[in-house]
């Protein structure tokens, strides 16, 4: 399991410790040699630990580097977004096969050196693939969406254990069957309040009285809600189907059509963060969406 430079590293630091040893005329040479070499195996047990991470992982994006390698970025549990080498991981024979595959949860064994790019992946057990989510098109390309949001919005080179729990809790729900249909705005709303973007979906914005119903409006721009008194007599600028989703999402209520939901709370989102980098998956998504659903008679 270890790496021929860290196998040297021991190797070197053991002969160092051996030749350092002088014995005293009182003490019995096994008694040294066994209190040496136990402090010896316990600093060299310190080190390995300090640079050998363990951590669950969940790939965010692959892609190819040489003809046998690819480099994966990849959400880790314990140290935020991390760059990974996987060397011959193209190859048939590799022994990370499936574990570091796009959206799928491994627990992941690496080098973690805070001052390179990219860190060596040692080993990789798939946890989780995801199979049912993948022979979805519409839940893939929301997990898609997902994955892109943390790597372009997430903060890099920081533990992100919150968004961990979040994303591996949302795509076990898009992998099953009964939750799957709410997991995206779910996932979407959970993250506006990790981000610091709170929407409060039980209250008007104005009046600040508690929804008894779907709220009569949403302005992404504010994130406010409006009660039907205080909508008054103006126009709603958002859809019935989304100002239901939300109220669904609120009430925790089964709900067929979350799309325009998901949409607003996209646009809310993107709203605090800014513009300035563009979710490519998302027009996938929409493709998608087109494509499965059905026309109204
Ligand atoms: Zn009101």
């Amino acid at each position: 399991m270890l790496a021929t430079d860290e196998r040297r590293e021991i190797c070197s630091a053991l002969l160092a410790s051996t030749e350092k040893i002088v014995l005293p005329y009182n003490i019995p040479l096994q008694n040294t040699l066994v209190s040496r070499l136990s402090s010896l195996v316990s600093r060299l047990s310190s080190l390995v630990s300090r640079l050998m991470q363990k951590s669950k992982s969940i790939v965010l994006h692959r892609y190819p580097y040489s003809d046998s390698s690819w480099i994966v970025k990849a959400l880790t549990e314990e140290c935020g977004i991390v760059s990974f080498i996987v060397k011959g991981g193209k190859r048939k024979e590799s022994p990370f096969r499936g574990a570091l595959d796009p959206l799928a949860l491994a627990e992941v064994v690496f080098k973690h050196n805070p001052n390179a790019e990219l860190q060596f992946v040692k080993e990789a057990t798939l946890l989780r693939w995801h199979e049912s989510m993948r022979g979805d098109l519409l839940h893939l390309a929301q997990a898609q969406v997902m994955a892109e949001m943390i790597l372009r919005y997430a903060p890099q080179g920081v533990p992100l254990d919150e968004e961990f729990q979040h994303l591996e809790a949302s795509l076990a729900e898009l992998d099953s069957r009964d939750l799957a249909d709410g997991a995206f705005a779910r996932w979407l709303l959970a993250t506006c309040e990790m981000w610091g973007y709170h929407l409060e979906l039980g209250a008007c914005g104005r009046c600040e009285k508690p929804l008894t119903e779907p709220a009569a409006d949403f302005s992404p721009e504010s994130g406010t809600f409006l009660c039907k008194d205080c909508l008054g007599i103006a126009s709603p600028r958002a859809k019935k189907e989304t100002l239901d989703g939300f109220w669904a999402l609120h009430r925790n209520l089964p709900f067929q059509d979350f799309q325009y939901t998901e949409n607003a709370l996209i646009s809310y989102l993107r709203n605090h963060i800014g513009f300035l980098k563009e979710i490519h998956s998302l027009q996938w998504l929409q493709e998608i969406r087109k494509l499965c659903s059905t026309p109204k008679t």
